[in-house]
This record gives structure tokens, sequence and C-alpha cells, in this order.
């Protein structure tokens, strides 16, 4: 009956290893916030307004 507590465990976002949710540094590869992901939109939507800002700079010359 005595079930042991799981610990939260995410893969590390670069080397896929097992690492704690939450934990600021993968300790197999060494990437900070291992476990968080960045939405690909998110991405996806700055790539857009960087490159929207860069045709614009030139336009406007
Ligand atoms: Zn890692």
């Amino acid at each position: 009956m005595d079930k042991e507590p799981k610990k939260t465990l995410d893969p590390c976002r670069n080397c896929k290893s097992e690492v704690e949710l939450k934990t600021r540094r993968c300790p197999y590869c060494g990437i900070l916030n291992p476990t968080v992901k960045v939405p690909e939109i998110l991405k996806t939507i700055f790539i857009i307004i960087v490159v929207m800002s860069i045709v614009s700079y030139f336009i406007n010359n």
C-alpha cells in the first residue's frame, strides 16, 4: 500500500534525458531551463516581427 511519491520528471529539450521539472540547469548537457519549451508559434511570430522591421527599415530609406 505504501506508494513512493513520484518525482516529477520531464525530458530535457536538448538531450532528452529525464530531469527534474523546473530545474534550472540540465545536469547532463548543461543547458538552462531544460524543461521550458518555447512554443513553435511564438518563435514564428518573433521571426516575422524581426523580418518586418528589417523590411520597413529598408523601405523607409
Ligand atoms: Zn540535457
